[in-house]
């Protein structure tokens, strides 16, 4: 195993912070541009295969906040930024997207014929990924502007709830203390989670419908803090399942 620390130890909320800063300081600038694209790390350091999904793109822009931030654009670059820091780390990546533009087939003429696409696509890359581990994210929504928080939803594959549990806990001690929700199945309607063969969350960062979070989810060092965390909850899995 690469990794020679007792990444336990990570999660001392002190050491985190320190972890978090550091990794502030050392992209302050954003994610470096080649490891921005495809996958990265050294196949030989680990043997699964971490799979950052970022929600929506393309024709689908997701959810919106008063001021206009999109989802799509949020969830990227974040994933971008998880993909930079899993890099500096040694971990392979794979990314479901990398730009805001989806190439839809000509045969895709209709707006739900290319979200299918799009969706069996992304399964199909997932899927065929030998020891994946999926992370998706997204931003939420809600008709009242008072929730805010992340909330995290594990798939019903083996590994799933734990890495789920983690991943919402780390992301409450980290980010938003006040949060009283716990980790959740999948709902059933969403088709990416409920035919993924792997370990896999779906994280809701926050929701775009607070005023205060949505202004902190524009912000990098807010999205660095969210992909260190995530990174984080990754590692600290795989060590324990290990
Ligand atoms: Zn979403």
């Amino acid at each position: 195993m690469f990794i020679t620390i007792n990444l336990k130890n990570l999660f001392v909320p002190a050491v985190l912070i320190i972890v978090v800063i550091a990794i502030i300081l050392l992209i302050s600038s954003g994610p470096a541009s080649e490891t921005m694209l495809g996958a990265s790390g050294n196949a030989e350091s680990c043997s699964s295969v971490l799979i950052i999904d970022a929600g929506h793109g393309g024709e689908d822009g997701g959810a919106q906040s008063k001021s206009g931030l999109l989802e799509s654009s949020v969830n990227l670059d974040i994933a971008l930024r998880l993909e930079a820091l899993a890099g500096l780390m040694g971990v392979d990546t794979i990314m479901t997207r990398t730009s805001e533009e989806i190439d839809y087939p000509e045969s895709a003429n209709t707006t739900h014929a290319r979200k299918t696409y799009d969706q069996n696509r992304r399964l199909e890359l997932i899927n065929s990924t030998p020891n994946a581990v999926l992370i998706s994210i997204h931003q939420n929504k809600f008709p009242n502007p008072i929730p805010r928080g992340s909330q995290v939803m594990y798939a019903k594959t083996e590994g799933s709830k734990e890495l789920g549990e983690l991943a919402h806990a780390n992301l409450i001690a980290a980010l938003y203390p006040e949060n009283r929700r716990v980790a959740i199945p999948v709902y059933d309607s969403i088709f990416l989670f409920n035919n993924i063969n792997c370990t896999g969350i779906l994280v809701e960062c926050g929701f775009l419908s607070n005023p205060v979070e949505a202004e902190l989810l524009a912000t990098d060092e807010y999205r660095i803090k969210l992909a260190s965390v995530l990174l984080c909850s990754y590692l600290q899995y795989m060590e324990e399942a290990s």
